[in-house]
This record gives structure tokens, C-alpha cells and sequence, in this order.
């Protein structure tokens, strides 16, 4: 397949034009550390690594601007370096499929949320400002280095998850946290989901400082990320509303989150299927689960991740979620082991509503459909 490796924006606009007037279609690529995108449906592929630049990072401020290709195997130490982080806590892909970190584009682009999500925001919450260029051929600056730039459409927010679908992101310009000072995490039995989700529940009924809820190998863990000072006190009130627990603490704890996050210990010739989802249906879900399939929760409950043996390739997950959760549940196909095939659709199918919306904004950001990423529906 051809690979434009474009220097400029200009030169990248060209290629888009160019391929608009060829009637090509083109795929974009960060750093390819998630496989399983269609390059099939694509005349050629854009790889964005020579559209490099400086990483502006304001600490003062807690800004970071850096070009989309930039390896997040950069940014994550620049920012530890400064006591600062990004809140929505992107997992690394490269437990997943052993190619590398990714970029921030590639996060952004993916919407890639960690488990501080549902406590810090998503990624599109943080997303500030983002160049690029549409499917268009048209270069674009929208949103600002500023909170409250509510100027005109919030295409920030837009274009993240949009996968390179609507525009190729080629500057982002992100909200930054500091790096929490302090961090435990209580691991609680739980032998099946009604019990995990209950002992989150109570968890989150009050604010303890909790900024990860989840449940992985029996046990519900949950994490408190304080100052050093207020530690303690949060500690011992979470022991004491739900006892029977073990700590972890400091580096361990952290590690601890880093992997369960990255999904890190799931063997390779595993599927995985991520599912967001209201706590509620967790339940009915579990109780639809084939012999084998193991389930795992993030999000206090929101987010399940399904994880099953080769055997199961056929087991039909989004028809699962539709059954427990209704159009309220998605399920999306994260890995689909080398050498196992399966006749299941890669993702739920999206609301109809949503679809049609998805379709306009394509018509509007792509009109001749030149960027050959999944517009779902
Ligand atoms: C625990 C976990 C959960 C994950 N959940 C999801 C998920 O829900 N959905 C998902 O899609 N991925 C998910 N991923 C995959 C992850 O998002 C990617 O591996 C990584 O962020 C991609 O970075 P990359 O730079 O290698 O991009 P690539 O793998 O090269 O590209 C990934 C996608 O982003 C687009 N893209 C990349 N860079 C740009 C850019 N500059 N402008 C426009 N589009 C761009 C590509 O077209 C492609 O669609 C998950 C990974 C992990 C570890």
C-alpha cells in the first residue's frame, strides 16, 4: 500500500486534494499500535511521523500543545518529570498488541479514557484546541489555549473518537492534572458482578477520595489519590465502611492501575471486547455469559470488558449487551487474536438516530468520503 509521509500541513492538504480529485480513498495512521484497522478499504495510507514540531508544554498554565504524532512514550515522562499528568488517564496499548505506545493523536483520535474517567472526565473533556486538515482537503484551527473558548462549534470534542474519520489531527493542545501526590488502593473480595457492584456502589456513595473503581480477579479495587497528608484519614475511612480488604499502596498501587488499565495481564490468544454500559445491566449480562468468558469492570460498573478463549470467537457479544443493556449498551471488539476468525460484527450496530447525524457530519467534514476510517452504522 502507498504511505504519504507528508512534512507540512500544506503538503498533507495537498494529498487529501489530490486524493479527493482520484476519487482515493485514504487511511490515517498515528503509530498503527492498534491493528485491526481496515487498511483494506483504503488506495493508500497517510503516516503522520514527519509532521513532527516542538511539544509546548506550559506548566504553569497545565497546557500541553504538541504535534498529534508525538509518541505518548514522550509525553508521559515530560509530564511525570513536572509532577503532571493527563486526568483521563489514556491505558498504553502495548500490552495489548505489543506495538508500541501509541501517539496523542492516536489517543485523542480514539477517545481513549482510563479508569479515572468517570472521576476526572473523559478525553474529549480535555482536549483544548486541535488543528488538522478536514476530509475536505481544508486546513482548520478550532477551540482555543483557553477553558472557557466557547466560540462556534466545539469541534474539539467532535473529532475526538472520530478515528480519522472527519479530519487528520495534526496539533492538539490538551488540559493537564497535576500528577496525584498520593495514591492507595483497597482490593475487596467479590466472587461475581452483583457483589462488586454493590461494594462499588457504596464506595461512591460518598466522596472519599476515590478515583478508580473496578473489578478483576475476584476482587473490587478501589483507589483513593490524595496529598500525602489526607491520606491516611481517607484510607481508614474506606477500611472502615467496607472492611475485609487489603491495601496497596504508593508505586505498587500505581503499577497496579497502569495494568489493569492496559489490560496488561490478558493472555494473547484472548478476544476482547470493551463494553460500555449502565451499571444496572451488568447483571443481566453476566448472566448471559458462555461457560469461559471471563467479565472485568471499570467505571464503577460503566465499563465492561469481556474477555474470551478462541472457542468463543463466534459467541455473539453485541447482541449480548443489546439483550441486557438495549441501545443504552456497546460493545466494540478491541482484539481479535492472530489466526482466529469470527463472524461476529466488530462493534454493536449504532442507533439509527446517531447514525444518521454520524452521516451528515461525514457529508459536511468528508464530502467525497476521501478518509477511509469507520463511520459507524
Ligand atoms: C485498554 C485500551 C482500551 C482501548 N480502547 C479503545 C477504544 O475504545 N477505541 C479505539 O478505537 N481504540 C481503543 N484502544 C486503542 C488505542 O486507542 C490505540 O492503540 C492508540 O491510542 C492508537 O494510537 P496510534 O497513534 O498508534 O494510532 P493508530 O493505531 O495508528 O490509529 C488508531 C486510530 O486513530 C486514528 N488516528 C491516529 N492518529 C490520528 C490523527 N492524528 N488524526 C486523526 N486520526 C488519527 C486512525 O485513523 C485510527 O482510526 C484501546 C487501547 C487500550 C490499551
Amino acid at each position: 500500500m502507498i504511505v504519504h509521509t507528508p512534512d507540512t500541513p500544506a503538503e498533507l492538504s495537498a494529498i487529501i486534494q489530490a486524493a479527493r480529485g482520484d476519487q482515493q480513498r485514504l487511511a490515517v495512521a498515528g503509530s498503527g499500535s492498534r491493528p485491526g484497522f481496515a487498511p483494506a478499504a483504503a488506495d493508500a495510507c497517510i503516516s503522520l511521523a514527519g509532521l513532527g514540531g516542538s511539544i509546548q508544554h506550559d506548566p504553569a498554565e497545565l497546557m500541553l500543545t504538541a504535534p498529534a504524532a508525538t509518541p505518548m512514550a514522550a509525553i508521559r515522562p515530560l509530564l511525570a518529570g513536572a509532577g503532571q499528568c493527563l486526568a483521563f488517564e489514556p491505558p498504553d496499548p502495548d500490552a495489548l498488541w505489543g506495538r508500541g505506545g501509541g501517539t496523542l493523536g492516536g489517543a485523542v483520535a480514539c477517545g481513549l479514557s482510563g479508569p479515572r474517567r468517570p472521576f476526572a472526565g473523559a478525553a474529549r473533556d480535555h482536549v483544548l484546541e486541535v488543528e488538522g486538515i478536514t476530509g475536505a482537503g481544508e486546513a482548520f484551527r478550532a477551540g482555543g489555549r483557553v477553558l472557557k473558548n466557547v466560540t462556534g462549534f466545539d469541534l474539539p470534542r467532535l473529532l475526538t473518537g472520530s478515528r480519522g474519520s472527519l479530519a487528520v489531527l495534526t496539533s492538539l493542545t490538551v488540559r493537564l492534572a497535576p500528577l496525584p501526590p498520593a495514591s492507595a488502593t483497597w482490593a475487596l473480595p467479590a466472587d461475581d458482578a452483583p457483589r462488586a457492584l454493590r461494594l462499588m456502589a457504596d464506595a461512591l456513595m460518598v466522596d472519599g477520595g476515590i478515583t478508580g473503581a473496578a473489578w478483576a480477579d475476584g476482587q473490587v479495587l478501589l483507589r483513593i489519590e490524595a496529598t500525602a497528608a489526607a491520606l491516611p484519614a481517607l484510607m481508614a475511612a474506606l477500611a472502615a465502611r467496607l472492611p475485609g480488604g487489603q491495601w496497596c499502596d504508593g508505586p505498587a498501587s500505581v503499577a497496579r492501575w497502569a495494568a489493569l488499565a492496559g489490560l496488561a495481564d490478558v493472555p494473547a490468544d484472548r478476544l476482547i471486547w470493551r463494553c460500555p454500559l449502565p451499571a444496572a445491566a451488568v447483571p443481566a449480562l453476566a448472566a448471559l455469559l458462555p461457560a469461559g468468558a471471563e467479565l472485568r469492570l471499570d467505571w464503577g460498573g460503566a465499563l465492561a470488558w469481556l474477555i474470551l478463549p478462541a472457542a468463543l470467537a463466534d459467541w455473539d457479544a453485541p447482541a449480548a449487551v443489546a439483550q441486557a443493556a438495549g441501545r443504552e449498551g456497546h460493545a466494540r471488539r478491541l482484539r481479535l487474536p492472530a489466526g482466529v476468525a469470527s463472524a461476529v460484527p466488530a462493534h454493536s450496530p449504532a442507533d439509527p438516530a446517531v447514525a444518521a447525524l454520524s452521516r451528515r457530519i461525514k457529508a459536511l467534514m468528508d464530502p467525497d468520503g476521501v478518509l477511509a476510517a469507520e463511520v459507524e452504522g
